[in-house]
């Protein structure tokens, strides 16, 4: 058989770096105000354990990343202060960036490599070295079946592994492996999180833009609760404008959260309606042609049509008053006064969940509505910002010839405008969690797949239907979990490596986007405690063990290979299937490589010493009282980098998209019946959400945030408590057809009679979590495995239950 080297992407010798080439940029004088005030302050401890230094890092408590100043006292980490110099927090650190000193410090935090000994999801494990573990990943024990007879059962389908990650700076090191390693079946939390709001910006604008709260006079905040459930930087610079304070702020929630209460005026609005809601605002701007005639002659895409449909489908607000619960009058009157601020007025895009089935079509809506006024790429409006580019980081992507393609179940019906897929319309790079979880579990999978890998990630906690979870879980024959606390998904690992927490370890260099674009970098605060590793070292390890072994593999099942042995030796074949070429460096040698070449040596060691990096920096930054600081003047910011315009290929909003019909998706967003809010008699709609002190799971076991928090309540309307003679503090089972959990009662005026809620990330069931075990109720233990459209995503708010008083 003739051999097609060029099959293989191999990049040659794998430096696992390629720089791309770039100006220096002079620092010389980078922050020296900063540094002298540095010095004075990080030389005095308030301990009187000796001299203190401070290292820059940046929190990972939750995804915003903000800048920390760790100060370390003989080796201990006794305070995280904020960093003044990063554009993204501000010199701003929340309660959870404050507590992060826990997260090094928990006593329950996985300490040493250990494997399973017990009945899976029992928690019995046994301590072992790292080689230990190693081995058993590769050969198995009398308890799990290991790597090496799987592939070999397998025939090489490295896709006969899954590889699934949270969201962190180290997943991308993760990726590498999951890429090095072969395998198409790659799951992470987007499904579970940002898939439809991303997307549905991104194909209708061409990006997922951020709002310039800064700036805006008109804010319309409706599913998002920015002053409750994430308190950054950007919180802060609306709430400071809202209550006849420069910006007038619309808040549209069926529950009465911390945000209406800051807002000027808050409207319940049914859930899972949102998107009739939009429509009828876009039927009000439409048909009173209050509408930026030139933005859109200018930059629209088939809005001739989606104006013909609005009114031919009579999205009156007389029509949205009877299924959103918002009176007709408001709604005129939002339409009007968002127009009359254009292009200073945003409807915030939300970083949240999926949460109802029409969510991708909401987001078009919303997306489009924005366009009307013409408040995209502008000041005050919706913005794409800029990015500070990176040098490139290389791994390989050897090509097996016997991996599968990505385990999805294809429609056999291939009709035009019929759905390519029986799970969802598209599959995303990202995949569908829910989807993928429940045909593997009903043994619809178009090959077998065996053993699967996790990082950081606890779909125990994170994806509704926990039952079904667990028995995914129980099913494969070798789980490996890396991470850093024993959470309910560990508990079912075959094979735990416990990894550095974020203050232990330097993570890849970030850049960040945005009106004051940056980059930062995590480092290494202290060495990491106990056995634990940073995931780069974790994976040089299991690789350099696990390489080999693997190639024989491919050697007797690959024909491609054992054509390419006859010409060449096995020294040069096996180069291309080296799993330890993306590992061989250092983080911090890898970071280095990825910033020199463009920003020069002094952005390296700016990077290392401040945390952060731009060009001109040190021209820029100053501080202009105690708590303000310019990062860059007004006009270097990067309000407007598109002109004006959206950043899709044709430059224009997409009104109508012909190719989504094609896949069985509306072309253009539309009310369907079954959007509907129904809850029969008897029930209740169950919503969730979360809190600024706790990042869903990942923090549930942070005993400082529970000084904060103890535990989660159920939010019952006051009425309905009193029929059923609940009271606050009374112990409230929750049911619905997958599941029970149990959790507090908190009768309130605040949520209508027909709908509960409580925050999601409580109620673990691992006992190896001291504070967390079965402390308050799960959520995803009751909601239902129902499945959004378009992309797969888990709807959150679609679940019906009943409560009763035990
Ligand atoms: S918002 Fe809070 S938890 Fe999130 S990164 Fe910033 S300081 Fe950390």
């Amino acid at each position: 058989m003739q051999v097609e080297v060029s099959r293989r992407k191999f990049l040659q010798g794998s430096v696992a770096m390629s720089i791309v080439g770039g100006s220096s940029i002079g620092v010389t004088n980078l922050l020296a105000s900063h540094d002298e005030k540095e010095s004075k302050t990080s030389i005095t401890t308030k301990t009187g354990t000796g001299e203190a230094k401070e290292v820059a890092t940046l929190c990972e408590m939750c995804v915003n990343k903000c800048a920390a100043l760790a100060r370390v006292e003989n080796g201990v980490v006794t305070k995280l202060n904020p960093n003044p110099l990063f554009p993204k927090s501000k010199n701003m650190l929340c309660p959870r960036g404050n507590a992060g000193i826990q997260a090094l410090y928990d006593p329950d935090r996985l300490k040493h490599p250990m494997i399973r000994v017990g009945k899976k999801g029992e928690g019995k494990f046994k301590k072992v070295s790292w080689e230990e573990a190693y081995e058993a990943i590769l050969n198995g024990t009398d308890k799990f079946t290991g790597m090496n007879k799987i592939l070999d059962e397998e025939k090489d389908n490295r896709s006969s592994f899954l590889f699934c990650a949270g969201e962190g700076m180290a997943e991308h090191t993760f990726k590498q492996f999951y890429s090095a390693f072969g395998s198409a079946n790659w799951l992470n939390h987007a499904s579970l999180c940002l898939q439809t709001v991303i997307s549905g910006y991104g194909v209708t604008l061409g990006g997922y833009p951020q709002a310039d709260l800064d700036n805006a006079e008109y804010v319309i905040m409706a599913g998002a609760n920015r002053a409750e459930a994430i308190v950054t930087p950007d919180t802060m610079d609306i709430f400071k404008r809202t209550k006849r304070r420069g910006a007038k702020l619309i808040c549209i929630d069926p529950r009465f959260t911390n945000t209406a209460a800051k807002a000027d005026k808050w409207l319940a609005i049914n859930p899972g309606t949102d998107l009739a809601f939009v429509l009828a605002l876009t039927y009000v701007v439409i048909t009173e042609e209050l509408y930026n005639k030139k933005y859109i002659a200018d930059n629209f895409n088939g809005f001739d049509e989606y104006k013909k449909s609005i009114i031919d489908n009579k999205y009156t607000p007389e029509w949205a008053e009877k299924i959103t619960n918002i009176k007709a009058k408001e709604i005129y009157k939002i339409a009007r006064e968002f127009m009359a601020h254009a292009p200073k007025s945003v409807y915030y895009p939300g970083r949240r969940s999926t949460f109802a089935n029409n969510d991708f079509q909401l987001r078009r809506a919303m997306a489009i509505f924005q366009g009307l006024g013409g408040g995209i790429d502008t000041k005050g409006g919706l913005v794409f910002g800029k990015k500070l580019k990176l040098g490139k980081h290389e791994g390989i992507e050897p090509i097996y010839a016997q991996a599968q393609g990505r385990a999805v179940d294809e429609a056999t019906n291939k009709e035009k405008g019929k759905p390519p897929y029986n799970d969802c319309a598209v599959v995303s790079g990202g995949g569908s969690w829910v989807a993928w979880r429940n045909r593997y579990l009903e043994d619809r999978m178009p090959y077998k797949v065996r053993g699967m890998f996790i990082y950081k990630h606890n779909p125990m906690m994170n994806m509704p239907n926990t039952k079904k979870t667990a028995q995914m879980l129980e099913k494969m024959e070798l789980v490996v979990a890396i991470d850093t606390m024993p959470s309910d998904t560990v508990m079912y690992a075959d094979v735990i490596l416990p990894e550095a927490t974020y203050l232990e370890r330097t993570d890849p260099v970030k850049t960040f986007g945005g009106l004051e674009p940056s980059i930062a970098q995590r480092n290494k605060v202290i060495e990491p405690m106990f056995e634990t590793k940073p995931v780069m070292e974790i994976m040089r390890g299991l690789t350099e063990k696990i390489s080999k072994p693997l190639f024989e593999i491919t050697k007797k099942y690959d024909e491609d290979v054992q054509d390419e042995l006859k010409d060449s030796s096995e020294e040069e074949v096996y180069a291309e299937f080296d799993l330890t070429k993306p590992f061989e460096h250092s983080q911090e040698e890898v970071n280095e490589h990825m910033v020199k070449g463009l920003y020069g040596e002094e952005a390296v060691e700016a990077l290392k010493k401040h945390g952060v990096f731009y060009p001109d920096m040190d021209k820029y930054f100053k501080q202009l009282s105690v708590n303000e600081h310019q990062y860059y003047p007004e006009k270097e910011k990067a309000y407007s980098v598109n002109g004006g315009r959206p950043k899709t290929k044709s430059k224009k909003v997409e009104c109508n998209i012909t190719n989504l019909a094609s896949k069985g998706i509306d072309s253009m967003p539309v009310w369907k019946d079954e959007y509907n809010f129904n809850v029969p008699n008897g029930k209740f709609r169950l919503l969730t959400g979360r809190h600024a002190q706790f990042t869903q799971s990942g923090t549930s076991n942070n005993a400082v945030l529970r000084d904060l928090i103890m535990e989660n309540y159920i939010w019952i309307n006051k009425r309905e408590a009193v029929k059923k003679d609940i009271k606050f503090g009374d112990m409230i089972e929750v049911s619905s057809s997958v599941g029970k959990t149990r959790l507090k009662a908190y009768p309130t005026e605040k949520i209508a009679p027909n709908t509960v809620f409580f925050v999601h990330g409580f109620g673990e069931e691992s006992e190896a979590l001291t504070w967390a075990y079965k402390n308050g109720g799960n959520d995803n233990a009751v909601i239902e495995d129902i499945i959004e459209p378009v992309y797969g995503a888990a709807s959150m708010h679609e679940t019906n239950v009943e409560i009763r008083k035990v």
